[in-house]
């Protein structure tokens, strides 16, 4: 990932509008609210999208960006994001980021942060 930046792109402005509607449906199960759209950086198409679903799944590893990059990879045939951002609409854990990094993604673009 890149350092943080103040400058939101309209591709990552685009995918946060995403991102959002992706965390309201975590609600219709009692997940915490948060979304996850994963676009290529250069085009803006979106690639994969994900909520939380750690209640409704009972896995402790469902949050959105965790299963945001799963299905890209399912779609992609493998794990590297290279080229991929990601918008997300709270600052991701720990779990979150090193998975982010893992996956060699290019950018992560927050809403919120954690506090
Ligand atoms: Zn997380």
């Amino acid at each position: 990932m890149d350092g943080p930046s103040d400058v939101w792109t309209s591709h990552a402005l685009a995918a946060m509008d995403r991102a959002i509607s992706e965390a309201g449906r975590a609600t219709e199960h009692g997940d915490v609210p948060v979304g996850a759209a994963l676009f290529d950086s250069a085009t803006g198409a979106i690639v994969a999208t994900a909520h939380n679903r750690r209640e409704v799944d009972a896995d402790p590893t469902a949050h959105a960006e965790v299963l945001a990059l799963r299905a890209a990879a399912a779609q992609r045939g493998g794990w590297r994001m290279t080229g991929l951002s990601m918008a997300v609409t709270l600052e991701p854990c720990v779990m979150c980021a090193g998975a982010l990094l893992n996956a060699r993604e290019s950018t992560a673009w927050c809403s919120a942060r954690s506090i």
